[in-house]
């Protein structure tokens, strides 16, 4: 658990540990509550988004659900279609998340598929095509099940995609840790033979990306940029912020002066200005490329985009499995947990 006031302390002593406890280093945010903003805690967020201990702690507070709502659509497939109705309603394309990842047998990753398939037959009326596609972790598959996991994964989630493309959308696998990346873009490269739209995610902070965008970098490749929300050793990832941005920008060159369909998923105005200006430095049309953020964040900066013309598509979560998800999101941005300690503080 995370504690910061005495307040907050005693709440979790009640509740038992195991604690993160941030003292202050910088001037008390709003509300006086004291946050450690840094890649330490950062790298303890991330180390606690896989921690079975923690997870029950947080998923068992009532007033997570608060903070969790802003970043998650809800725990029911219809939450998710009203997210994806009121996003429509503004010129806001969407990929869906069902949430998960990690399953531990072949009947969890069963369910992973079925609850796709779900998920694409409720879309199916909305009638968006390709404007609402699905994002997969290929973890909730059974990818990273001992015997065969990649193969499970594969198979699994082959159906999914050929529904999204008998509805005429489209899959995006995401990308999770370093370990994996060979594994996905090697499901990926099978899935396209057959379904040459499916999507990639490349990782800006991995050394390895900037190669790994030029091979995509061909035409009818959609690949979506991040920066890498994974905890990674120096070995395998650029470990200071602006090396990671550095690498961003690059890779974006190599993507948007290259022949796919390039993805910008990102919320940094400095990224989105390069996206920018990219597109007018190459002439690119506006249906050869697209901004997305993800859901709840930057939602004025999503609808601005959409309004000058630009695809934007907002990747939205839901699902009762959202702790991974929310924690990665805690540990990208210090508001972010500001927002969830004060929460915390004031709960009623
Ligand atoms: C659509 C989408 C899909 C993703 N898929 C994956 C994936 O498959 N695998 C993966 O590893 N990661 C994924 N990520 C997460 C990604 O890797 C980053 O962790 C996350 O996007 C934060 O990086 P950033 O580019 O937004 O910039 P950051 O470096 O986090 O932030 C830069 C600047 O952006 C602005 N900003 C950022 N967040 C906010 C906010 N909440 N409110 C206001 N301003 C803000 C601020 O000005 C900030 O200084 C995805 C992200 C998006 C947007």
């Amino acid at each position: 658990m995370v504690a910061t006031t005495p307040d907050i302390r005693s709440w979790c002593a009640g509740r038992g540990g195991p604690y993160v406890l941030l003292t202050t280093t910088s001037a008390p945010p709003p509300l006086g509550v004291p946050v450690l903003a840094s890649k330490a805690l950062s790298t303890s967020l991330l180390a606690a988004s896989r921690r079975p201990a923690l997870r029950r702690v947080v998923v068992g507070t009532p007033v997570t659900r608060r903070v969790v709502d802003r970043f998650v659509a809800g725990e029911a497939l219809p939450a998710a279609l009203d997210a994806v109705r009121a996003l429509a309603a503004d010129g806001i394309a969407v990929t869906l998340d069902h949430l998960g990842e990690d399953v531990t047998d072949r009947s969890e990753a069963q369910r992973t598929r079925d609850a796709y398939l779900r998920l694409l037959e409720g879309l199916a009326p909305l009638g968006l095509g390709r404007r609402a596609e699905v994002s997969v972790k290929l973890s909730a598959f059974g990818q990273a099940l001992p015997v065969g996991g990649e193969d499970v994964a594969a198979e699994l989630v082959r159906p999914v995609v050929e529904a999204a493309t008998a509805q005429g959308t489209t899959v995006t696998l995401d990308m999770e840790d370093s370990q994996t990346v060979d594994s996905t873009l090697g499901v990926l490269a099978g899935l396209r033979r057959d379904h040459p739209s499916t999507g990639a995610v490349l990782q800006a902070m991995l050394h390895r990306t900037e190669d790994d965008a030029r091979a995509l970098a061909v035409p009818g490749s959609r690949v979506r940029l991040v920066k890498g929300a994974y905890r990674e050793p120096a070995s395998a990832a650029h470990q200071e912020k602006s090396a990671v941005d550095t690498a961003y920008a690059r890779c974006l060159d190599v993507l948007l002066r290259g022949g796919g369909y390039p993805m910008a998923g990102t919320h940094d105005p400095a990224m989105i200005a390069r996206v920018l200006d990219l597109v007018a430095e190459t002439g690119r049309a506006p249906d050869s490329y697209e901004f997305q953020l993800l859901y709840g964040i930057r939602t004025d900066e999503q609808v601005r985009l959409a309004r000058a013309g630009h695809t934007v598509r907002a990747y939205v979560p839901y699902g009762a499995d959202w702790y991974g998800y929310f924690m990665r999101r805690l540990a990208e941005r210090p508001a972010n947990l500001q927002f969830f300690l004060r929460s915390l503080a004031t709960r009623s």
